[in-house]
C-alpha cells in the first residue's frame, strides 16, 4: 500500500463531508447491495487474505479461517439478515399522557465516521467495525494499522473494489496519519487499540464533540474454582491464551486459581501444552509469532525479569529473536510489583496466582482497572454467581474463554479503563446511528394543558 500525505487524506476528507448528506438518502436495498459485493470480494481472496496474514505474523491459515474471515463472513450474513428489520421505525411504548400521539425512534446515520484498527486482527477488526458503519449509512475513513502491510494491501484492494473513495477510503499509517485524522471533524470515531491511545483519541474528539466507541485492552482474569472439569477448563483456556500467540484483547492474561488445584491442574497443562505444541513448540506450524520487535522485547523483557526473581517456571520460557518467537508460557509466584502482573500482557505467557480463599482472588482483581473480559470456571453455580457479583467486566464468558465475543446477538466492549460503548452486530450498527425520536402529535394540541394563564393550571396538572 502506498502511504498517504496529508493533502491526499484532506482530498477524501472533504469528498467524504459532501458526500454524506447523499448516503443519509441510501436505502436498505443499496446498503445490503454493498453487503453481497464486500462478501464476494472478500470471498474471491481467501487464498490471498490467507497468505498475506502468514506473511504478516505467520498466522496459520486454518487460524485465518476461523478467526479472521468466519467472523466476518458470520457478521455480514448477519446484517444481510436483520438489516431491514433494524432499520425500521420502532414505536415507543405506549404513555397514557401521550396516547393522542404516536411515538417513534429512527436510527439515520451519524455522518462521516473514522475507524482506527489495531494490528492483532487486522482483517477481522476493521471489516466488522466497516459493516456496521456502512449499513447505518455512513462514509468510512479505514484507519490501518502500520504493522501488517501485506493485509493492508489486500483489504485497500477489495474496499476500492466495492466503494466510492467518496464513500469508504483506506489509509494505512502509524501516529503521524492518525494524529492528522484525528484534528477533523467527525460525526463518531470508533477506535480500538490500548487504553493509552484511547485516551488520545478521546481528547481529540472531545475538541469537536464528536461521538466515539472506543474498544480497548486491560488485563482479563480467570477464576478458576477447584469444583470444575479439569482436562476441559485446561484446553480451553491453552486454546484462548495461544491462539494469535497470545495477541488478543480478550485473552486470559492470568489465572486466579484455588490453591487446593494447584499440583492436578500444573500437571494437567504441560500434559495439553505438550499435546498441542510438541516437544519444540517454535517447530509448530500452528503458533503465530509477535508481530515486530518492538513487541518481542517488550515480552523479553517480561521473562528476564521473571527470571531475575523469585517465580517459577511451570512450561517454557525461552524466545528466539530471529524468529520473533516466544515459547508459550506459564509461570507461578510472580510477584505483584513485577511488569507482568501489572501490564497487559498481549502474548503467549501465562502467570498463575493460587488463592487460598476467593476473596483474595477477588480482592485483587478489584483493586485493579475493570476488565474488558473476566471468565470463571466451576461447576458450584454458588462460586459463579458470587464472583460475577463482586466484579465487573465488558464480557464474561462461564465454563469457557472468549465465546461471548462470537455470539451475535451479544453486545462486545470493556467498561471505563477497558472500553466505552459497544461494538457488533445490532451494537454496532446502534452505535454508528444515531437514534432520534419522533413524536406525531394529533389535532387535540397537547399544549393546551400547559396554556396561558399558568396560574389556571397548576393545581390541575399536580392531581
Ligand atoms: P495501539 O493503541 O498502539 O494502536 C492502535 C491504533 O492507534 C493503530 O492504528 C495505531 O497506528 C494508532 N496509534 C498508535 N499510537 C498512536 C498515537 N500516539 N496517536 C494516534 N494514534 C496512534 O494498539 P495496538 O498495539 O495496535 O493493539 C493492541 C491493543 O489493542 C491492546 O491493548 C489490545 O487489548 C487492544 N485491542 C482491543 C480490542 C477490542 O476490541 N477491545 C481488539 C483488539 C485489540
Amino acid at each position: 500500500m502506498q502511504a498517504m500525505n496529508n493533502t491526499e487524506i484532506q482530498e477524501i476528507y472533504e469528498s467524504q463531508l459532501a458526500y454524506k448528506s447523499v448516503l443519509k438518502q441510501c436505502t436498505v436495498q443499496q446498503r445490503t447491495s454493498w453487503l453481497r459485493l464486500l462478501k464476494s470480494a472478500i470471498l474471491c481472496k481467501e487464498e490471498r487474505i490467507k497468505e498475506a496474514l502468514y506473511k504478516d505474523f505467520r498466522k496459520n491459515p486454518f487460524e485465518t479461517e476461523s478467526t479472521e474471515l468466519l467472523p466476518v463472513l458470520l457478521e455480514i450474513n448477519h446484517f444481510l439478515k436483520k438489516l431491514p428489520r433494524w432499520m425500521k421505525p420502532k414505536k415507543a411504548a405506549l404513555s397514557l399522557l401521550f396516547a393522542s400521539t404516536a411515538a417513534y425512534t429512527v436510527f439515520e446515520p451519524k455522518g462521516n465516521t473514522l475507524i482506527i484498527t489495531p494490528w492483532n486482527y487486522p482483517f477481522q477488526l476493521p471489516m466488522v467495525h466497516l459493516i456496521a458503519s456502512i449499513c447505518a449509512g455512513n462514509t468510512v475513513i479505514l484507519k490501518l494499522s502500520e504493522f501488517t502491510p501485506n493485509i493492508n494491501s489486500i483489504i485497500e484492494e477489495i474496499i476500492g473494489e466495492v466503494f466510492e473513495r467518496r464513500h469508504v477510503a483506506v489509509v494505512e499509517g502509524g501516529v503521524e496519519e492518525t494524529s492528522y485524522l484525528l484534528n477533523l471533524k467527525f460525526d463518531h470515531i470508533h477506535f480500538t487499540g490500548s487504553s493509552k491511545v484511547g485516551k488520545i483519541v478521546m481528547a481529540a474528539a472531545a475538541k469537536h464533540l464528536a461521538d466515539i466507541t472506543l474498544e480497548l485492552g486491560g488485563k482479563s482474569p480467570v477464576f478458576v474454582d477447584r469444583n470444575v472439569e479439569l482436562r476441559d477448563t485446561v484446553r480451553n483456556l491453552i486454546w484462548a491464551k495461544f491462539v494469535n500467540m497470545g495477541q488478543t484483547c480478550i485473552a486470559p492474561d492470568y489465572l486466579l486459581v484455588d490453591e487446593q488445584l494447584k499440583d492436578a491442574l500444573e500437571k494437567t497443562l504441560c500434559e495439553e501444552m505438550k499435546a498441542a505444541f510438541g516437544d519444540n513448540p517454535l517447530q509448530s506450524i500452528d503458533l503465530a509469532r509477535i508481530v515486530n520487535r518492538q513487541h518481542f522485547d517488550r515480552l523479553k523483557g517480561y521473562l528476564d525479569e521473571l527470571r531475575n526473581g523469585n517465580a517459577s517456571l511451570i512450561y517454557g520460557g525461552n524466545h528466539d529473536a530471529e524468529a520473533l518467537f516466544v515459547h508459550p508460557t506459564i509461570v507461578t509466584d510472580v510477584p505483584e510489583d513485577c511488569a507482568l502482573m501489572q501490564e497487559e500482557i498481549f502474548g503467549p505467557i501465562l502467570p498463575i496466582r493460587y488463592y487460598k480463599h476467593v476473596e483474595e482472588a477477588l480482592d485483587f482483581v478489584n483493586a485493579k482497572e475493570k476488565p474488558l473480559a473476566l471468565y470463571i470456571f466451576s461447576k458450584d453455580k454458588k462460586y459463579v454467581s458470587h464472583v460475577m457479583q463482586r466484579t465487573t467486566a465488558g464480557g464474561t464468558t462461564i465454563n469457557d474463554a472468549m465465546l461471548h465475543i462470537m455470539h451475535p446477538n451479544l453486545p462486545f466492549g470493556g467498561v471505563n479503563n477497558s472500553g466505552i460503548g459497544q461494538s457488533t452486530g445490532y451494537f454496532g450498527f446502534k452505535a454508528f446511528s444515531h437514534e432520534r425520536s419522533l413524536l406525531k402529535a394529533s389535532a387535540i394540541p397537547m399544549s393546551k394543558f400547559f396554556w396561558y394563564p399558568f396560574s389556571a393550571n397548576s393545581r390541575n396538572i399536580m392531581k
